[in-house]
């Protein structure tokens, strides 16, 4: 069959049964539980307002890793958190003209704005507890079609509105947020779009509502044998809308891609009208609308409808873990690995800081001594990296693809055995639920955060050393620690991505919290912003990396894109201030 037309499937009101079935820190989050059965988007009801996730989902974190943590930056004090109901009180009345909140489409209700007004930044979690949101959005607006937000977007320009498209609101560069300002907000959230609409399994391209989470993307993909392959880690709620507006990346981009690997092509309503992508395989037509659409963090217009190249299912996929000796050992298998092209998943490599973490923070303190005492019997000092990796695909490929890499281990001094598979399979158990540490840190007044970006082979120790220095000087001039590690997590013939987590006290208040953080944030982007290294290799800009950018593109780079951009939007309606500073 060389076309399939997918079943429409009814969309079922908010089924609490529908969303993830995980509710202990024991139940199976990978991704075949939590995709299965689940063809529709998790209800925002069931995620937490104020936080990351699902609310029957919590992650513990181990009493000797927060030990560890509080080693590095002190002893810590919680901060206090706002009630849903204060901040309720403080959501103005919506200023949408009344012919707009008479739409069937459009909800003015005072939780819905709430719970579109932030995202997962850092900034968002501190107006989320302090209760200081600043901004909420004048009214949501769910549509179901192209033709609903064509609608939308025409009402818009009628009523002279400011526009936020929204996908899964995971943003963690403020994206999504409305600002102040004389002009109504209405945000237009895609949440309703999350269909499979049509299959052609001869091209192997599926068209989905842009709305649609990365649950319900595979779920819907696997009833008819096939898989997509993107999986970031905020995979749970984000969609694809949002991964093609910000140029998402997920963990297994080695043998998926990247999203712009993924996207064919499309329908983008502008203020302008529709643009239609054509999904053609390949085209020496002039420069690529497709390449110059993504990446326009709702700037542009809105993705309604998408078209992705999916694959089949493999016939296996397997995570393992190895230990090497230092840095240095485990960057050169990474770096033959991807020059050699051996055929895996993904591969990701923990800094000896990062994997001394790990090992503490996933471990129990006897799993912990058990670990140590193993990788010590095997002559690894505490300058040990820990290296995950994967395959994906038919047996046969995967034999190989591990014959050929645990060479490439070997000669670099690995070990491995049957301990460290098992922590590979934990770790593809769990590998959606770390973000749920964020929370449980958050309670105990550590305050955690994370900053990437890409650079060549040649410049990554430079690169590391330099973010990572900056990262935790940066609150000297308070007597603070900060502590810092990072890892690379996506791997290119040319160079990879650095993944920095790190770890800070909560200040006596949320603003002086906030002003901590942006010491710190500055001082990252700063590090990053010296023309060879990206303000952000997955993330997006948003409004926080804005201020970098031109750093990175240079002024006639600025120009281009802002002028492209108000060709399409030339009454700066859409998301104004994300990505390029006004
Ligand atoms: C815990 C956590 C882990 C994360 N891990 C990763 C990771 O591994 N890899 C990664 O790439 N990112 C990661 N992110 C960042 C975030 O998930 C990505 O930026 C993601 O692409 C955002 O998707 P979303 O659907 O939530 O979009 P939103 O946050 O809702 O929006 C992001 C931007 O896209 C625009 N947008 C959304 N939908 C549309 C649409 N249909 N049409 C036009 N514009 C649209 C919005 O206006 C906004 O500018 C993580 C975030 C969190 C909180």
């Amino acid at each position: 069959m060389s076309k399939i037309k997918a079943l429409i499937r009814k969309r079922p009101k908010s089924d609490p049964s529908k969303a993830i079935s995980v509710n202990s820190d024991n139940q199976n989050t990978n991704i075949d539980a939590a995709s299965k059965g689940h063809t529709v988007n998790t209800p925002i009801e069931q995620t937490r307002w104020n936080g990351w996730g699902n609310i029957n989902i919590n992650k513990k974190v181990s009493a000797h890793g927060a030990k560890l943590i509080k080693s590095h930056i002190g002893k810590t004090k919680k901060l206090s958190s706002v009630s849903l109901q204060q901040v309720l009180k403080t959501v103005p009345k919506s200023r949408l003209p009344v012919a707009m909140t008479e739409l069937d489409t459009v909800s003015v209700d005072n939780e819905v704005r709430l719970r579109h007004a932030r995202g997962q930044s850092f900034p968002d979690w501190i107006a989320m507890h302090g209760g200081d949101f600043e901004a909420f959005p004048d009214g949501v607006a769910f549509p179901e079609s192209t033709a609903d937000v064509e609608t939308l977007l025409k009402l818009a320009s009628e009523h002279d509105l400011i526009v936020i498209p929204f996908g899964g609101g995971t943003s963690v560069a403020g994206h999504i947020n409305p600002q102040k300002g004389s002009r109504p907000v209405l945000t237009i959230a895609m949440s309703k779009m999350d269909q499979l609409i049509d299959l052609d399994s001869e091209s192997q391209i599926a068209t989905f509502g842009a709305g649609t989470q990365g649950p319900a993307v595979e779920a819907q993909l696997d009833e008819y044998g096939y898989r997509l392959g993107h999986y970031p880690q905020s995979w749970e709620l984000s969609t694809l809308g949002g991964w093609i507006a910000a140029r998402s990346s997920g963990q297994q981009s080695l043998g998926y891609g990247r999203i712009e690997q993924m996207f064919a092509g499309g329908t983008l309503v502008t203020p302008q009208g529709v643009l239609n992508i054509a999904d053609i395989p390949a085209s020496a037509a002039g420069p690529d609308l497709r390449e110059m659409m993504m990446g326009t963090e709702g700037r542009a217009g809105i993705f309604t409808e998408v078209k992705m190249r999916v694959q089949s299912q493999p016939e296996e996929e397997l995570f393992k873990v190895a230990f090497l000796p230092n840095w240095e050992a485990g960057k050169e298998v990474l770096r033959q690995a991807v020059q050699k092209n051996i055929r895996l998943s993904m591969l990701r490599l923990s800094n000896a800081v990062e994997t001394d973490a790990h090992l503490h923070l996933g471990t129990t303190p006897s799993q912990f001594m058990a670990i140590s005492t193993y990788l010590k019997a095997r002559g690894l000092s505490s300058k040990k990296v820990m290296l995950t990796y994967g395959v994906s695909g038919d047996k046969a490929q995967n034999k190989l693809a591990l014959t050929q890499f645990n060479k490439l281990l070997k000669q670099q001094g690995s070990v491995t055995g049957k301990i460290t598979d098992i922590m590979g399979s934990v770790w593809a158990h769990g590998r959606f639920k770390f973000p749920y540490l964020r929370g449980t840190l958050w309670g105990k007044g550590i305050m955690v955060d994370t900053f990437e970006t890409a650079t060549n082979w040649n410049n990554i120790d430079e690169q590391m050393a330099q973010m990572q220095e900056a990262v935790k000087k940066s609150l000297a001039d308070e007597g603070e620690n900060v502590m810092a590690f990072t890892h690379i997590s996506h791997v290119y013939k040319q160079g990879a991505s650095l993944y920095t987590t790190y770890f800070f006290r909560a200040a006596k208040d949320h603003a002086s919290t906030l002003s901590r953080w942006q010491k710190i944030k500055h001082a990252a982007s700063s590090s990053l912003a010296n023309g060879t290294a990206t303000i952000s290799h997955q993330h997006g800009v948003g409004r926080d990396h804005a201020p970098y950018l031109a750093a990175e593109k240079g002024k006639l780079g600025i120009q281009v894109t802002s002028d492209m951009l108000k060709s399409l939007d030339p009454e700066q309606r859409m998301n104004p201030g994300v990505l390029i500073k006004e």
